[in-house]
């Protein structure tokens, strides 16, 4: 509800950022966190200044420090995720510098723990878990979903090429076609877990098999919902897209040739591109620049409109990223 109350105030875009802690084994260098306040404030010090002369303010709707956890980030989107089942498109992203903890927040790290998982399982497990509820319930009266198709696609940027594996639950869709998808019923949570690893397992062997690392691949997980409203007897269609960027990194092009420049180039654009869609769409613009990349096309239809747009700016502390993750805020910054 009350999300829904500053959605509207906003637009339908918000962004959390969200600090990674030091790593166990990481040289400890100087932190860039001069603090977090309450209210999304954060002021990030510049590590080759004085103290006060170098500090930056930025505001978001929320900042998670190092201490947050998996739980505590689920928590706070649970709604807006739930919201697919009212027939909303939700797009989740993460934005951030290879290393910053992208990954981490949408899939948790490799081979996660049930406390670690992130968003990816713990949406997909919530949804589920209501799913099979509402299934149960002799009582229940409003939207009864008639399954949930998830989809992973790897997105190679440089062949634009898009793989896919899909999950579906024990009935068929109608007149939804996914291109090479591997539909698998699913009965249960631990049949949606095992998927989900196949997923990730997936997006490993695919980035192998295109000569790529994950980090310069956008992954997108999506779930597709069909409902119908046993009250008002009408269907119902919700999307959720979960999207681990590619590294926000510049790359140096004395560093870089052929492909792997071509490549950078690429995801330069598809990320600005990005930058554009949620900034016209953060001002309500009547224009809003979707076909200039691949990635904004095809999430054109969860982007504005009747779509909830959420933005994870992963920052990692250390001070010798200082710059990466100044330009990383200010991108987030510009869109919220
Ligand atoms: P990215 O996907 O942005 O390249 P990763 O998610 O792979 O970054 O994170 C880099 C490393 O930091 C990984 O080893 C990951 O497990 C770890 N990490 C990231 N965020 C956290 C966190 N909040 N808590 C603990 N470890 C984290
Ligand atoms: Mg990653």
């Amino acid at each position: 509800k009350l999300y829904n109350e500053v959605q509207e105030l906003k637009g339908n875009i918000r962004v959390y950022c969200r600090i990674r802690p030091f790593l166990v084994g990481e040289t400890r260098k100087s932190s860039i966190v001069g603090s977090i306040g309450e209210n999304g404030e954060l002021v990030v010090l510049n590590p080759s200044k004085q103290v006060k002369d170098g500090e930056k303010k930025f505001k978001f709707n929320k900042v998670y420090g190092p201490s947050a956890t998996q739980g505590e980030v689920f928590l706070d989107i649970q709604p807006l995720v739930r919201s697919v089942l009212d027939g909303y498109n939700v797009c989740i992203f993460a934005y951030g510098q290879t290393g910053s903890g992208k990954t981490y927040t949408m899939s948790g790290p490799d081979s996660p723990t049930e406390e670690v998982w992130g968003v990816n399982y713990r949406a997909l497990n919530d949804l589920f878990h209501i799913s099979q509820s509402r299934r149960n319930s002799i009582l229940y009266e409003g939207v009864f979903l008639v399954f949930l198709l998830v989809s992973f696609i790897l997105w190679n940027l440089l062949n634009c090429n898009v793989l896919t594996l899909g999950i579906l639950s024990s009935s068929q869709p109608n007149g939804l076609a996914v291109p090479n998808a591997i539909m698998h019923p699913v009965n249960s949570t631990s049949d949606v877990l095992e998927l989900m690893n196949i997923g990730q397992t997936n997006r490993a062997v695919s980035a192998t098999a295109l000569n790529t690392s994950s980090s310069r691949s956008h992954c997108v997980v999506t779930v597709h919902i069909r409902g119908s409203d046993l009250k008002t007897r009408s269907t119902l269609c919700g999307s959720l897209h979960l999207v681990d960027l590619a590294g926000s990194e510049r790359v140096d092009r004395s560093e870089v040739m052929g492909d792997r420049l071509k490549e950078a180039q690429h995801i330069n654009k598809s990320l600005s591109a990005l930058g554009d869609v949620i900034f016209s769409l953060s001002q309500k613009n009547a224009h809003v620049p979707y076909r200039n990349s691949k990635l904004t096309q095809v999430l054109q239809s969860s982007l504005g409109g009747h779509a909830k747009t959420l933005m994870f700016v992963q920052i990692n502390p250390d001070a010798n990223s200082y710059l990466e993750s100044l330009s990383a805020l200010k991108f987030a910054e510009r869109v919220s």
